[in-house]
């Protein structure tokens, strides 16, 4: 047997196990930290193990504290499974190793991502001839957006700031609404231009920026303003066209953080909750979210690839730059050497195709819908605002604390497993529905076993 077959085969073999085993698995993890240390610290062998028994032992020990977020009654967070694809494209990913840096050692890696990029870029809406690069996730897509945002409105008063930084360069106002996501703010930090650049803007009651909020707000100067399709507690969109009108006639530059929601567009039947998403400048999304890619895949789209590259590209002596308009993917994201995460996006956008994608989307908007109908019918629950995507926003009436004790019962419980939030100042449960997997009896299940938890 050759030494690859005997370790990969073990792989495999618990893998294929555990997937199938996944919709009848307990949801939460079913070990405690003290457990996990046990089983998994201790001292740094001195000798080398056989390659097969690593893996055995790993697979053995880490089990019990594996959370099957990628069950379809997982509902935490907003957090995708993987599709068999994408998976399986993973594991290639793995096995060919490819650095996908640079067209040169990756040849297949940088055309796959330049073929997903564009069928990204059609299927989301946006403009034809944007530039896309494959992040980690929807946290360096908003930073990869705003360091070329940055970099563009800065440039515009006549300020380089790839060469003179921040220190000394005109002030630049980002217009963000108050329920952003917290990473527009974190990645203002890693920039150096910090969360007082922030100029919050009010939202209305279901989480939506206003836009009379934002002509209030804008002014003449560098700015940057960012919208977001799919806030995470309610799921609620910015009206991003208006906000891009409103922000262009002052010269704006406008960023999209529309880490799930951006994937409306992808549905003939929600299409227009994101009218006028064409009209931004960049596109912060995800796709190990709605589009069920395993971590970690973030996209960042731009419609100023010139901006693009300046901001982000790489170039040194020894850096062999492909001719021909061959796309070194380093000149669109902050990593040099990294994974070719391509490839598991192309799979999984080839195996659903439009139709699947857009099927996916509706899919699980409908068991949203149906969660929220259901637990709103036991009469022991109230929903919180309106149920417009994938997000739902519960909680038991009276305390706080009764709200609180559901979500720790539910966790428990191990049928299903949500996350908590503060939505208005009230405590809730948030429950999302981004999973492929996810069917009609998860979500009937899931209400059964939550109604049966409600504390009183
Ligand atoms: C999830 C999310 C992010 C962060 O995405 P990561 O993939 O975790 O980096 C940013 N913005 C919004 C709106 C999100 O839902």
């Amino acid at each position: 047997m050759s030494q690859w077959k005997e370790v990969l085969d073990e792989a495999a073999r618990y893998a294929t196990g555990y997937l199938d085993d996944l919709p009848e698995r307990r949801v939460g993890s079913g070990a405690t930290l003290a457990e996990l240390r046990e089983t998994l610290g201790g001292k740094l062998p001195e000798q080398g193990e056989n390659p097969r028994e690593v893996i055995a032992a790993l697979a053995r020990h880490a089990d019990p504290g594996i959370v099957a977020s990628s069950s379809g009654r997982f509902f935490g967070f907003v957090i995708g499974g993987a599709t068999p694809a994408a998976l399986a494209a993973d594991w290639l990913t793995s096995a060919w190793d490819q650095n996908a840096g640079l067209y040169v050692i990756g040849p297949a890696a940088s055309v796959v991502e330049e073929t997903a990029g564009r069928w990204l870029a059609d299927l989301l809406g946006l403009p034809a001839g944007v530039s896309a690069g494959f992040v980690t996730g929807a946290q360096m897509a908003n930073f990869t957006g705003l360091a070329v945002a940055l970099h563009e409105v800065l440039g515009r008063a006549g300020w380089d700031v790839a060469e003179r930084g921040l220190w000394g360069a005109p002030p630049v106002r980002v217009l963000a609404g108050q329920g952003r996501h917290g990473t527009i703010d974190r990645a203002l930090r890693f920039l150096g231009a910090g969360t007082g650049a922030i100029v919050e803007i009010e939202m209305d009651d279901q989480g939506r920026m206003l836009p009379s909020a934002l002509r209030a707000a804008l002014a003449d100067g560098p700015a940057i303003v960012c919208a977001q399709l799919g806030n995470v507690n309610s799921g609620a969109l910015d009206p991003v066209g208006e906000i891009c009108d409103l922000a262009h006639e002052r010269g704006a530059w406008v960023h999209v953080d529309g880490a799930f929601g951006l994937w409306a567009a992808a549905s003939p039947r929600l299409r227009g909750l994101v009218e006028g998403v064409a009209k931004a400048d960049s596109w912060a999304t995800d796709a190990h979210k709605w589009l069920n890619v395993p971590y970690d895949s973030g996209l960042i789209f731009c419609a100023h690839p010139g901006a693009h590259r300046a901001t982000m590209g790489a170039r040194a002596g020894y850096l062999v730059h492909g001719a021909d308009g061959e796309r070194d993917a380093l000149d669109y994201g902050p990593e040099h050497s990294r994974r070719a995460r391509g490839f598991a996006v192309y799979a999984a956008l080839r195996a659903l195709g439009r139709d699947g994608v857009a099927d996916l989307v509706d899919r699980c908007c409908a068991l949203a819908t149906r969660f929220a109908e259901r637990l709103a019918a036991s009469g022991k629950v109230e929903i919180l605002g309106d149920v417009v995507l994938n997000q739902v926003l519960v909680r038991v009436p009276g305390e706080d604390a009764s709200t609180r004790e559901l979500i720790d019962r539910v966790q428990r419980d191990g049928t299903c497993w949500m996350s908590g939030t503060t939505w208005q100042g009230q405590a809730a449960m948030r429950i999302s529905v981004s999973n492929w997997s996810t069917t009609e009896e998860d979500v009937d299940r899931s209400v059964a076993a939550i109604v049966s938890l409600i504390p009183g």
